[in-house]
């Protein structure tokens, strides 16, 4: 096992390609050009791995958010721009050259975003680019496809009246789009993806952590042949960009994906306007696995992947493991070996399985949970501290034996921390399972097929794996029930979260 001591950081060279890009100014988007933030201030980027400065970045705050709004508004509030009157089958196909171009650059947005985020470059490159690229791909074919309906109506009120009644699907309008760090290019993907094949216009705002990679994706829309002012980007921070953006009354939407505390906010700052809010938040997902399991080594590297997967910083982790009794000193075993295996180092290494958390902040965030279990009494079974004393490292960490109102156990960490717990009975472990105020995802492991369907249905997440865990797909909805959102990432869901119906009336 690493420890503080024998951890040391290599410096990592970023490639020619990358260097290029880093050496570029970093400007908003806005109308199709690239321009300085109005008060002409930039902010730092970070390696995580190093704590080192890799970039400045342009910071935009509420007037740049107010010309980046005016910009989309020009555009969609034309009915002859030609993004208003482009056919749906071009706007296809335009959507499509997104995602030809993404895959086309697949290396340089890996590392930019293994550079930017900490994550190994394995992850980026296998997961986060062809996802994001897919993600176009998947909705490209939508655009063709957003249609309402013929509808025989009776007006019982009116006898002897004909009508012919039908349904348009409608883009919103102008959406303001708010993402986080943890797949900085994969949910730039998941929000501007069905925007575009529903014709709306954006003003993404990507987190002030991971800016880099929402900057390549805007040179790329515009080599796809985006028209200007269609995505406006504004970098910037989550105080002044991203609530000028969800307070603005000139945004038909907001559509944010982050923690449920700034889930709430947004909520409040919309109400100005009554805009449209969907949200995709946090989790504290269960993991739980039935001594019937047809392959325990199987469930015991998924429940490892499952919290350990991108550094534990996913919404959906599966951070609360449950394991039958009679299993369960076992399973605690493995998954604490599957954390020593781990390979910590920095994303650009190849031999990289774990890297840094994203920030500083997340740093301090993850020890304090990890210092908060140890102090309320919880056994730490492996991990549970930082790693070294340069970049944000952290051990990937199992504790044990903790109480339900420990922090550890309530509380989403963002981090590879997992508090597994035994459990007697079906009944019993569906009720620990849903007492949580979020809802996002649960994983069952079991060969039991009536007691997978059982615990499908009862379990109170918006997705439920089994005997799988982090299956995503673009075609798979993805969102939360309770305080994990509202809406739908993915899907033809998602793609209905930005129309709107209009229904209209003819008398005959
Ligand atoms: P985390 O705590 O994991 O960093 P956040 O929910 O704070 O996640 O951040 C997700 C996104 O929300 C980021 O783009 C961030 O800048 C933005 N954000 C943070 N605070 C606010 C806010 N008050 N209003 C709007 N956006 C915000």
């Amino acid at each position: 096992m690493v420890t503080a001591s024998s951890f040391e950081i290599p410096d990592m060279k970023p490639s020619a390609r990358a260097e290029a890009f880093l050496a570029r100014p970093k400007r908003l988007l806005i109308g199709g050009r690239w321009v300085e933030a109005a008060s002409g201030k930039a902010f730092p980027v970070y390696n995580p791995a190093t704590g080192a400065i890799i970039d400045m970045v342009a910071e935009g705050d509420a007037e740049d958010i107010d010309r980046a709004v005016k910009a989309a508004r020009k555009v969609f509030d034309n009915p002859k721009h030609p993004w208003r009157t482009m056919t749906p089958s071009d706007r296809g196909r335009l959507i499509w050259r997104i995602g030809d171009l993404i895959l086309q650059h697949r290396d340089e947005l890996a590392e930019l975003e293994s550079l930017d985020n900490g994550k190994p470059m394995a992850v980026a490159n296998g997961a986060d680019v062809p996802l994001a690229a897919d993600l176009f791909h998947y909705m490209a074919g939508w655009a063709t496809k957003i249609q309402g309906h013929t509808i025989p109506i009776s007006v019982p009120y009116a006898p002897g009246a004909r009508f012919h009644a039908f349904t348009l699907r409608e883009p919103l309008g102008v959406v303001g789009q708010i993402i986080p760090w943890n797949f900085p290019l994969l949910m730039a993907a998941w929000k501007l993806g069905p925007l575009l094949a529903a014709g709306n216009c954006a003003v993404l705002k990507p987190a002030e952590q991971t800016p880099l990679t929402a900057l390549r994706l805007g040179e790329i829309l515009q080599e796809a042949g985006l028209p200007d002012g269609v995505v406006n980007i504004i970098t910037g921070f989550g105080e002044t960009a991203g609530a000028a953006l969800a307070a603005h009354d000139g945004v038909d939407k907001v559509a944010f994906t982050g923690s449920t505390e700034v889930g709430k906010l947004i909520v409040k700052a919309a109400a100005g306007n009554l805009k449209k809010v969907t949200l995709e938040l946090g989790g504290k997902s269960p993991n739980i696995i039935f001594k019937d399991t047809p392959d325990l080594a199987q469930a015991i590297a998924g429940a490892a992947s499952a919290i350990f997967f991108n550094h534990g910083q996913c919404c959906c982790a599966g951070s609360r493991l449950f394991v039958e009794k009679d299993i369960y000193k076992e399973v605690v075993n493995g998954i604490a070996d599957a954390a020593k295996a781990i390979k910590l180092g920095p994303g650009l290494a190849a031999d990289t399985q774990m890297g840094p958390l994203v920030s500083e902040e997340q740093l301090n965030r993850v020890t304090g949970f990890m210092e908060a279990g140890r102090r309320e009494g919880a056994c730490v079974v492996t991990g549970g501290q930082r790693v070294g004393q340069r970049g944000y490292f952290v051990a990937p960490t199992v504790f044990t034996e903790a109480r339900a109102d420990m922090s550890v156990v309530k509380d989403e960490i963002f981090g590879p921390v997992v508090v597994a717990d035994s459990f007697e009975s079906t009944e019993e472990i569906l009720a620990r399972s849903n007492d949580t105020p979020y809802g996002l995802a649960a994983g069952v492991w079991t060969g039991d097929i009536a007691k997978a369907h059982h615990l499908a249905a009862q379990l109170r997440a918006g997705t439920v794996w089994v005997n799988c865990y982090n299956i995503f797909d673009s075609a798979l909805p993805f969102g939360g029930y309770k305080q994990s959102g509202w809406g739908r990432e993915m899907g033809h869901e998602v793609v209905e979260q930005y129309t709107q119906t209009k229904a209209v009336c003819i008398g005959l």
